[in-house]
């Protein structure tokens, strides 16, 4: 149950601005939630009004962040994305071969349901390799024919590539606004792609192509950012959707016992990758799985998680994290 009291008034006295900021904020819960407001507006004013109160500077101390009250608060303004539902999808990876270990089993699910789905990959591929024996020039056209041969076997359609050096990924607002330009060429419902928030996520390609496909599917809807594209015929476009493959915080999972061996057959391609370590890498491949399938309550059968959030939510929401 979420409790009313677990924000506790320590003072008579309240600065204006607090009022105010408290006020205005909690309008918008009366008018949009459905539930007590009383039950929410403790939880609204803590976060949405200061962050964390001190003592004797706020009136209000916090006395613990209550998650589910967090995330009823936020189905009631922001409804769940139904990824079944969707029709068009933007797989946005750094690397080939990402989209196929994180949500391979997803992406051919959708696909054989008929949904479009097409891939840009940031990066150009060419440091997969952990020995000299081939220079990274030959490597690049190994790796997009590899990544070709893996959409093909997924049910995907296109392929775009923004061919930024591997492993040197910066975010920056070239990167972005080439996120964003195929995002308002293929006007797709939904973007999956890497989650940047992955705690302990070391690899700088993956953060950076995550963080970027995040504000690239936030940001298309606005027609003055990256106003160039409409020189080239593009408009801005929204976006309904976003879903984080390899995430610690999954709200989604998907089963995927039906399609698991196209997503082996998929990840199989990239044989530059993992010809060496097949056996092994699949067999972890499996394992993450059958965890996810528990973790779902499944009895039995594979399973994905993902982070599924309207792009709404990716913006001063601070409960994101939650949901
Ligand atoms: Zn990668």
């Amino acid at each position: 149950m979420c409790r009313a009291d677990a924000g506790k008034r320590t003072s008579s006295s309240r600065r204006a601005t607090g009022d105010e900021q408290s006020e205005s904020v909690a309008s918008t819960v009366r008018q949009k939630s459905s539930a007590s407001f009383r039950e929410y507006s403790t939880h609204f004013f803590v976060g949405g009004a200061g962050g964390l109160a001190q003592k004797g500077d706020r009136d209000y101390i916090l006395i613990s962040l209550p998650r589910r009250c967090a995330h009823i608060m936020n189905e009631s303004i922001f409804p769940k994305f139904d990824l079944n539902s969707a029709k068009s999808a933007l797989v946005v990876q750094a690397h080939p071969d990402d989209a196929e270990i994180g949500a391979g089993g997803t992406i051919a699910k959708l696909a054989a349901r008929g949904v479009e789905i097409n891939y840009l990959t940031v990066t150009d591929g060419r440091a997969g390799t952990h020995t000299r024996t081939v220079y990274p020039e030959q490597l690049v056209p190994i790796r997009r024919a590899e990544e070709q041969a893996a959409m093909k076997v997924l049910g995907a359609k296109n392929a775009y590539w923004l061919d930024f050096r591997d492993g040197e990924l910066e975010p920056s607002i070239s990167v972005r606004g080439g996120i964003m330009r195929v995002i308002r060429t293929l006007k797709p419902e939904v973007v999956i792609t890497l989650d940047p928030w992955l705690p302990y996520e070391a690899h700088p390609d993956h953060r950076h192509a995550g963080m970027m496909a995040s504000e690239a599917a936030l940001l298309s809807q606005w027609p003055y950012i990256h106003s160039e594209h409409y020189s080239d015929g593009l408009q801005s476009t929204k976006v309904q959707a976003i879903a984080f493959m390899i995430t610690s915080k999954p709200n989604t999972f998907i089963d995927v016992t039906d399609t698991f061996d196209k997503k082996l057959s998929a990840v199989k391609c990239h044989w530059s990758q993992f010809g060496e370590d097949w056996s092994n890498f699949s067999q972890l491949l499996r394992a993450q799985a059958e965890r996810d399938a528990k973790r779902a309550g499944m009895s039995g059968g594979l399973a994905e998680a993902l982070k599924v959030l309207s792009t709404a939510q990716l913006h001063v929401n601070q409960n994101a994290e939650y949901e």
